[in-house]
């Protein structure tokens, strides 16, 4: 063969290399491209869905916060304040409660800083959901240093099943910076300083303060403000006016537990729409005019 032939062949062969690398390089392109776009795909369907699921929690809440708003007609400025109930009845009610209610937090935690991030964590969500989430975060991360360690994107992987995720977890990252630049990284036990921190309203406060340092505060969340007005130991329209009352109202040795007997029968007894008052121990000296009765 020429030398003229063996570098035409030559050539041709190369060419038909590039050709095919060239035809294979697309083709990985399209692949690629097409794997995007399907990795998009998914990430959109599941950040609508993940949307969806937070409107329904959003919206079930706000239809409860409005069904129970309409259960309590608005107390007038001039009567609010201490309800009706005499003294000698909150006495038997809150020994009643002493017997029959265990004075433990639904939440599970074993350091005042889990505490302290669980009950962040509850805001419009159960216990039974901050449980689940805190089960796998905890022993991972339970010192302010580790979580932010796992970083906002980190944290939200643990949490994401509880509602209002995304800002919870913020609140949360922003609350251990504090810990760490004002308290090095411990959990302050006064409500001044709770109060400073982000994140923290008078209520987490309070139940910190309480639960973890053993303080005779009430926190007051939706059940015990309804329980508190239903049994008319107080005449109120806010959480903050009903504590005032209760700190006033409840017979000294019972104040430490005072928060768990109220919330816990508010939860488990005296429901928001169907309180359950024919097993109730306390219907006795319960002036609530719509008892429901017995299952027939
Ligand atoms: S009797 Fe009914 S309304 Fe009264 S405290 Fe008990 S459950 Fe609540």
């Amino acid at each position: 063969m020429s030398a003229k032939k063996t570098a035409k062949k030559k050539k041709t062969t190369a060419n038909k290399k590039t050709t095919k690398k060239k035809k294979k390089t697309t083709a990985n392109k399209k692949a690629a491209k097409k794997k995007t776009t399907a990795n998009k795909t998914a990430k959109k369907k599941k950040a609508t869905a993940n949307k969806k699921k937070t409107a329904k929690k959003k919206t079930t809440a706000n239809k409860k916060g409005r069904a129970a708003k309409k259960s309590a007609p608005k107390i007038p400025k001039s009567k609010v304040g201490p309800g009706p109930l005499p003294d000698d009845a909150i006495e038997r009610i809150y020994d009643v409660l002493a017997e029959t209610i265990t004075p433990v937090s639904d939440l599970e935690y074993t350091t005042a800083f889990e505490l302290l991030v669980a009950v962040v964590l509850s805001a419009q969500a159960t216990d039974k959901s901050v449980n689940e989430a805190t089960r796998k975060l905890f022993p991972e991360a339970n010192t302010p240093e580790q979580i932010l360690e796992l970083g906002v994107e980190g944290l939200t992987e643990y949490i994401k099943t509880i509602g209002l995720f995304n800002s919870k977890a913020k609140n949360v990252i922003s609350l251990c910076e504090d810990l760490i630049e004002k308290h090095d990284g411990a959990v302050p036990e006064t409500r001044a300083e709770l109060e400073a921190l982000a994140g923290v309203g008078r209520k987490t406060a309070n139940v910190v303060l309480n639960v973890a340092f053993n303080q005779p505060t009430i926190a007051v969340d939706t059940h015990v403000h309804r329980v508190a007005n239903r049994l008319q130991i107080a005449r109120t329209n806010t959480p903050r006016e009903t504590e005032d009352v209760l700190l006033e109202r409840t017979p000294e040795r019972h104040l430490l537990e005072a928060h768990h007997y109220l919330i816990l029968h508010g939860r488990y007894c005296c429901k928001a729409r169907k309180p359950e008052c024919w097993r109730c121990g306390v219907r006795e000296d319960c002036p609530y005019e719509d008892k429901t009765p017995a299952p027939a």
